[in-house]
């Protein structure tokens, strides 16, 4: 089954913490065989039963939050804080879902002749393929709902960041899932994932990564219909208007996009600043990216730790080469471990390979700009369309703007656009569908309607 074995290696220190094994192709199918005779019977589990042992889950989550959050500061170089918020998050989206199966409604549609209604049905075995920047909150965003209507779930995480989601599974059973309801595969995206999308038995494939391997996934799927979910890059505007409350605005720009080392598909890595208010954020932004703690992830205080790998390191650095201008850095600590400075930098102009493409680092760029119409056609320049924030203490523009930017989740005088309870999705290439929020089950069901004859 297991063809070989992977190292799982610590960012912040670059040494090997432990290995896991690498699944082959036969054990993939094995696995999904293995699923698809579990969903047989998970969903004849009663509604009630189902949302009890969701709720069961979430409670033996809530007890391992600390030995989770552990395991991701030393696989994924979150900072402790982070990782804390990150195990709660995979409680409480869990919790938010266990009250969906005993709400799963059908409808009652009026028609002549007789009844009709509708049932919400599960798929059958889903595939949640989970990337390395945030490995239990988004394997949790596919995997809760995915259960909660009555799916079995096989997670593929990250070849570089599978511990917590290993430990997951184990919880799993603890709380009483049975046996091929929830299965982890560790492995090769190009093997493991691979099949899972190709194999007949996986009606329905969430992915979150790359565009790239997104698009790929898209064309696999289609093949034989099968559902898929994309949550893929991002390119944010954070919009300042000069009438913002510009300390606030500047206070909370770095977080923005320096959260999680800036690996992060929402992070607002365009700054655009209205033009009469641009040589003041730039000034009041100065201490605040000189404010932010790079440091050991593990220190209570840290507030931003390594990168995910040197390779990945190379590539962000790659980004900050000599014909780009540097407006301030902040301060990251040397080592062995994958460190990048917090960096703000200066485009020449909208076209510059730093202002378009996804950095996926703690690398920021700031443009000026003249006016709402202006604002919005630049933010929306760009594939993709996934979030973004507005700063600005007029609510009319704050609606005009917000109706203009094509994107999914925007703010406004805030950068938060993710909570389980509302919907999370992209606009263009930024994905396909929604997840989280309350019609999330729709993603991992099929209506079936039922007409019956009363007249007969
Ligand atoms: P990928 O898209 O390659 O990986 C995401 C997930 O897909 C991983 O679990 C990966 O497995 C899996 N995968 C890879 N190839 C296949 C395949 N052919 N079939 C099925 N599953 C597959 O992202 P990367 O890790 O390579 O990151 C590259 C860039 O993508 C980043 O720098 C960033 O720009 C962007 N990205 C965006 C994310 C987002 O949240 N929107 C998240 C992660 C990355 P494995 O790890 O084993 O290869």
């Amino acid at each position: 089954m297991a063809s070989s074995v992977s190292d799982v290696v610590d960012p912040a220190t670059g040494r090997t913490v432990t290995t896991v094994p690498q699944l082959d192709a036969p054990g993939a199918d094995a696995a999904i065989e293995a699923a698809h005779a579990a969903f047989a019977e998970w969903r004849r589990v009663s509604p009630a039963d189902r949302g009890r042992l969701l709720r069961r889950f979430a409670e033996v989550v809530d007890g391992a939050i600390g030995e989770l959050a552990a395991l991701e500061v030393r696989n994924s170089g979150h900072t402790i804080a982070n990782a804390r918020w990150e195990a709660g998050n995979v409680r409480d989206v869990l919790h938010y879902y266990s009250a969906a199966p005993e709400r799963a409604f059908g409808r009652q549609i009026p028609v002549a002749g007789g009844v009709d209604i509708t049932f919400q049905e599960p798929l059958g075995v889903v595939c949640v393929v989970v990337p390395w920047n945030f490995p239990m909150p988004i394997l949790s965003w596919g995997m809760a709902p995915a259960l909660a209507a009555g799916n079995t779930v096989v997670v593929k995480p990250a070849e570089v960041t599978p511990l917590t989601a290993v430990r997951i599974g184990e919880l799993a059973l603890e709380a009483g899932l049975p046996d091929g309801v929830l299965t982890v595969l560790t492995g090769k995206g190009s093997v493991v994932g691979d099949r899972l999308v190709r194999h007949p038995l996986v009606r329905k494939i969430c992915f979150t990564g790359s565009t790239e391997v997104g698009t790929g996934i898209m064309a696999l799927a289609a093949e034989q219909v099968k559902r898929v979910t994309l949550e893929l890059g991002g390119k944010s505007a954070n919009i300042v208007f000069a009438d913002a409350d510009l300390e606030r605005a500047a206070a909370s720009a770095p977080m923005a996009v320096f959260d999680n080392a800036g690996q992060d598909c929402c992070a607002r890595s365009r700054i655009l600043v209205e033009r009469p208010a641009y040589d003041r954020f730039l000034e009041l932004l100065e201490p605040a990216v000189a404010a932010v703690r790079v440091t050991d992830p593990s220190d209570e205080d840290a507030d931003m730790g390594p990168l995910i790998s040197a390779a990945h390191r190379d590539r962000v650095a790659a980004y900050v080469d000599d014909s780009v201008e540097v407006a301030y850095r902040g301060e990251a600590p040397g080592g062995d471990g994958f460190w990048y400075p917090p960096t703000v930098v200066l485009p020449g102009g909208a076209g510059d390979r730093v202002w378009r493409e996804e950095v996926f680092g703690p690398v920021v760029s700031v443009l000026a700009f003249d006016g709402e119409e202006e604002a919005a056609t630049m933010a929306n320049d760009t594939q993709y369309g996934l979030s973004g924030s507005i700063w600005t203490r007029d609510v009319g523009r704050a609606l005009r703007v917000s109706r203009a930017v094509e994107a999914g989740n925007l703010s406004v005088n805030s950068h938060a656009s993710v909570r389980y309870s509302t919907p999370f999705g992209g606009y263009k290439s930024s994905g396909l569908g929604r997840e989280l929020g309350p019609d999330a089950l729709d993603a991992f069901s099929e209506t079936k309607n039922v007409f019956i004859d009363t007249e007969g």
